[in-house]
């Protein structure tokens, strides 16, 4: 199979060697070494307990900072982004310019300072409410070691790490934790006798004694000895607990002890928290390694000199100083790149810089872009570039005088030497075959085979098509879209129309030769939409009758991808192919592909197979596509196994959407697809792009994971790349990073308006660098770390045996926390699980990866789903990584009709559910309507018009418009959820105790999943254990 194209896999097995620690496989699956070792080695049972040999530890220095050890205070003093000043400029002068003309950033520079104490101020308290630790004094249960009571009460610490103590009952939290613990003010959670089997529900009342799902056996007695390599309880070490789990351990019955659920640390408040300290405010950019808002945390972001966080986000804002302290904490350094990102209305859109011909001013050296990490010197006549220290004339046109702090008078007149983000006007220079690129077309490609004229699909898309060609992208200023648009139905062979403007009546043209494409027409074929808004209409008029009466069930799909790349090159523009496409395409043709489906792989060194394509042709036509910016959007109604892992390649590697509708069904389907549709059309994007990553002195990009091609090392090659899609960089160090200097990231996207512009859009961010250990914890963010441990993971899945990339992902979480534990947490029993505050959610949100179904070699799954998923989550920014693996689940009986907000969202797990209630769960790509038995008839009434439960059909995919005050409030709860995501998620709507409740219980991602995967309290032990061992 020839993979290269995207296997990519030279920076995963190069970066290897350096690496002290063997095991821990620091970043990664491509490493031979490790795809040799055989997971029988890991473990005496399950490969949690595994591969800590002692002396797995990081065998090099010592931890630096020994100083660290024993010092309470060492926690509290240092989460303030504040103590690294920094030196940007920006920051330091409190002017009120006015900078730009849209100014609703007229309080520029605010000072940050102050402000973020006070949030980090009520961060801390709100904190305390949550401190897993203090709530959980172990009852004589608990270690010999320090008295329970001493890691909390030592000389205070605000900024509590979590604790936990396994092995110890714990106590609900106080009630005034948000949301947390039987917070919901539900009557009690239902015992539902006809769950699934083998998933028993965590049930998370706080008192009653063991529950089945809940025991920690013997694993966990509270004494530290116990702790040994031949450690009962492996049963419930990751995947081993898979089908069975904790129930079925065996052994000496256990001194019963449970974990409560409320008692560990709970996304949801987490997020509250966020919100609460940081909502709803101004966020400005102004200081360098600043932790931003969490992705879930609505707030103004205001440029102030480093890109917002909707632009990039990364796993820490802090990089540690040295490799070797990155390799001792295996915490990704990596960025999350959403270059055309959706601003929203209040903030301001980028500024567009334009030099004429002149073009934008570069670092002779690094070809670095102009931006605020320039330091001018000697008078303005010359500047050092601040990623490879050249220092640089400044061009006489750009010449200004400097004030006296050294920084030009013009400075905030200028986007480029004080924002974060702007773009350029690119030269000539920046284009093919130095002209200005023609306009993007728009090519439409409808499978006419039987089954879709048949069930109404081609009329329903021809109708749509009439109305949405008025909506082609256009720029703001002009009064129509300049895209072009052309017309191809295939079935096995392949009609072109001639909608030429001056034509009466459209032509349809049949090529045969799926062989060897060509296109038989080139005047008229692609068309301004309003010059020929009359023949393309009739064209779709007719389309649905013209093969009313075909019998053809046989389909290509390689051959229509290349017609549109030839249209394009023969039109010499970029554009987008979309594709309406149903089945296996089997006709004889290139890309031709068979039913390869085979469960027999799963579980098997041999599953990767199945996320590979079964021809590379796909590979190569993906590369042509790129090389003529060609994007491809997928828009698939299989009603059956069509071979995802294929068809899906060119869409993902060209920059498009793939969009699933299984078994299509007009009544219910349609408004979803027509809403994807429309937003596909729509959505800003920018086409034929390439990317570039520079970085300051000391690290550099090594890894690329998205919807992207790359033909050498450093260029990111896109198709085309819409406000949706993100690219994550992984980065390594390859020398020192300097705590003053700190660690600079330029992003510059080359690339081709909706108009046919050539522009350069540029993200910078500066981040820290410390050498000490705590400074990086401190400036995680778990859920980029997530956004990139499931693109490396769901990267390697294409050559890596699974069970070893689960095993990786389990390892690494273990390591970066046993790393913490040893050189950063103060002193404490061994037996305590200490999370660092930015890490607390890491174990829920890595046990949801690994309940995937990609990661999860399960036959139950379809293949076509997995491979699906896979290709969506390789394109994903953070937020949509977020909530696609920690889905969103509010109680509808608790909202507010008469206020704004929503209800407060409840952890994902059956325990949070109650028969009195109805809920709403979203993923970004699902969303159900769960009623519990007893909901209230009220709101029944209210939402669905009908007397009772009973009276619910469920056979639906929108909500009524009751006109009843629920309803609104329901829906437009929905809606608001739907904004801002890439797909429109499909309502189910299921009631308790009926067989679709099984669809929705996998998304309770809190508990044992359906087809295995541990449940959080499960998989957290484990962890634990995995941590004390790497300790020991
Ligand atoms: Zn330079």
């Amino acid at each position: 199979m020839s993979q290269q194209g995207y296997v990519a896999t030279p920076p995963y097995s190069q970066s290897q060697p350096g690496i002290g620690l063997s095991p821990p496989h620091y970043g990664h699956y491509g490493d031979p070494s490790h795809a040799a070792s055989p997971p029988g080695m890991m473990k005496p049972a399950g490969p949690l307990g595994a591969v800590a040999p002692a002396g797995m530890m990081p065998p090099g220095p010592p931890p630096p900072g020994t100083h660290q050890f024993g010092q309470n205070g060492a926690h509290a003093s240092v989460h303030l982004p504040q103590r690294f000043p920094g030196p940007p400029p920006v920051n330091s002068v409190a002017q009120s310019y006015t900078p730009y003309p849209p100014s609703t950033q007229s309080s520029y520079p605010s000072p940050v300072s102050t402000s973020s104490t006070t949030q980090l101020g009520n961060q801390l308290s709100a904190m305390q409410i949550n401190s897993y630790g203090s709530a959980m004094a172990p009852h004589g249960l608990g270690p010999p070691g320090p008295p329970p009571t001493a890691p909390f009460q030592g000389p205070q610490r605000p900024q509590q790490p979590s604790i936990l103590q396994p092995g110890s009952q714990v106590l609900p939290p106080p009630p005034t934790a948000l949301n947390g613990p039987g917070t919901s003010p539900l009557s009690p959670p239902t015992h539902r006798q006809d769950g699934p089997p083998g998933a028993a529900p965590p049930s998370a009342q706080y008192q009653p004694p063991s529950l089945p799902g809940q025991t920690l056996g013997t694993g966990y007695p509270p004494q530290q000895a116990s702790y040994g390599p031949q450690m009962v309880g492996t049963q419930l070490t990751y995947p081993g607990g898979f089908p069975g789990g904790p129930a079925q351990m065996a052994g000496p019955p256990p001194p019963q002890k449970k974990l409560d659920p409320d008692a560990i640390p709970s996304p949801i408040q987490v997020i509250e928290n966020d919100r609460a300290a940081r909502g709803e405010q101004a966020y400005t950019t102004n200081t360098r390694g600043q932790v931003p808002p969490l992705v879930t945390t609505d707030c103004v972001i205001q440029d102030q000199g480093n890109a917002s966080p909707r632009y990039i986000r990364c796993t820490t804002y802090c990089f540690p100083c040295t490799s070797d302290m990155a390799k001792q904490t295996q915490i990704p350094l990596a960025a999350v790149i959403k270059p055309f990102a959706t601003i929203p209305s209040n903030e301001v859109p980028l500024y567009l810089v334009n030099h004429g011909e002149s073009g934008p001013v570069r670092c002779n050296r690094c070809k670095a872009y102009m931006c605020p990490f320039m330091q001018f010197i000697e008078g303005g006549r010359r500047y050092q570039c601040g990623f490879c220290n050249c220092v640089n004339d400044v061009p006489p046109f750009y010449f200004q005088h400097l004030d006296h702090i050294g920084r030009r008078l013009d400075h905030y007149e200028k986007p480029e030497l004080s924002l974060g983000s702007y773009e350029y006007v690119a030269t000539l220079d920046y284009c093919r075959k130095n002209k200005p690129p023609n306009p993007p077309a728009f090519i439409f490609m409808i499978d006419v085979s039987y089954s879709n004229i048949k069930n109404g699909l081609v009329k329903l898309i021809c109708e749509e098509l009439k109305t949405l060609l008025e909506k082609l992208p256009k720029e703001e200023q002009e009064e129509t879209s300049a895209i072009r648009v052309g017309f191809i139905t295939y079935n096995k062979v392949l009609h072109f129309f001639n909608v030429k403007s001056n034509l009466a009546q459209p032509q349809m043209m049949v090529v045969t030769d799926v062989g060897e494409v060509f296109v038989p027409l080139l005047d008229g074929f692609l068309v301004n939409y309003q010059e020929s808004q009359s023949v393309i209409h009739n064209l779709l008029d007719q389309i649905p009758e013209m093969f009313a009466d075909s019998n053809e069930n046989e389909t290509v799909f390689a051959p229509v991808i290349q017609a549109g790349v030839e249209a394009l090159k023969a039109a010499d523009c970029p554009g987008k192919l979309f594709i309406f496409h149903s089945s296996l395409p089997t006709a004889e043709a290139p890309g031709k592909l068979k039913n390869r489906d085979d469960k027999k792989l799963i579980n098997t060194d041999k599953e990767k197979l199945l996320f590979q394509p079964q021809t590379n042709v796909y590979d190569s036509l993906a590369k042509e596509c790129v090389a003529h910016g060609c994007s491809v959007s997928l828009f698939l109604f299989p009603s059956q196994y069509v071979d995802m892992a294929s068809l899906g390649l060119v869409p993902q590697l060209t920059g498009g959407t793939i969009y699933k509708y299984n078994n299509f069904q007009m009544h219910l389907d349609s408004q979803q697809f027509l809403n994807d549709l429309r937003y596909d059309i729509e959505k800003k994007i920018g086409f034929d792009a390439i990317m570039r990553v520079r970085t300051s002195t000391g690290f550099r990009a090594t890894d690329f994971f998205g919807g992207i091609f790359m033909s050498n090392t450093t260029d990111v090659e896109m198709a085309a790349i819409d406000c949706d899609k993100a690219v994550t960089v992984e980065f390594k160090h390859d020398d020192k990073l300097s705590e003053d200097s700190g660690a600079l990231i330029q992003c510059a996207v080359l690339y081709t308006t909706i108009s046919g512009q050539r522009r350069l859009r540029i993200h910078n961010l500066g981040l820290n660098c410390s050498s000490q250990l705590s400074d990086l914890y401190k400036s995680c963010e778990t859920d980029a770390l997530i956004n990139f441990f499931a693109k490396s993971a769901f990267k390697a899945v294409l050559h890596q045996p699974l069970k070893v990339i689960r095993e990786i992902l389990v390892n690494q979480t273990a390591h970066m926390l046993a790393c913490y534990r040893k050189n950063c947490a103060s002193p404490s029993a061994a037996s305590q699980l200490i999370l660092p505050d930015a890490m607390k959610v890491l174990p829920v949100y890595m046990n949801c990866l690994l309940k995937n179904c990609v990661l999860l070699s399960r036959p139950e799954i379809p293949t076509d789903e997995r491979a699906y998923q896979r290709q969506l989550v390789m394109t994903m920014g953070v937020a949509d990584s977020q909530l696609f693996f920690y889905p969103q689940l509010l109680p509808i009986h608790m909202m507010d009709i008469k206020s704004a907000t929503f209800p407060a969202a409840v952890r994902c797990s059956e325990s949070r559910l109650s028969e009195e209630g109805i809920f709403l769960l979203a993923n970004g790509l699902n969303m159900f309507l769960w009623l519990g038995v007893s909901s209230p008839t009220e709101l029944i009434q209210g939402i669905f018009n009908v007397p009772s439960f009973a009276h619910i059909n469920t056979d639906m995919t929108l909500l009524p418009e009751v006109g009843s005050p629920y309803s609104e409030k329901l829906r437009m709860i929905m809606n608001i959820m739907q904004q801002k995501r890439p797909y429109s998620m499909k309502l189910t709507v299921v009631k308790q105790r009926e067989q679709p409740e099984m669809v929705f219980r996998q998304f309770l991602v809190e508990d044992k999943g359906l087809y295995g995967g541990s449940s959080y309290v499960d998989f957290l032990c484990c962890v634990h254990k995995e941590i004390c061992q790497l300790l020991n």
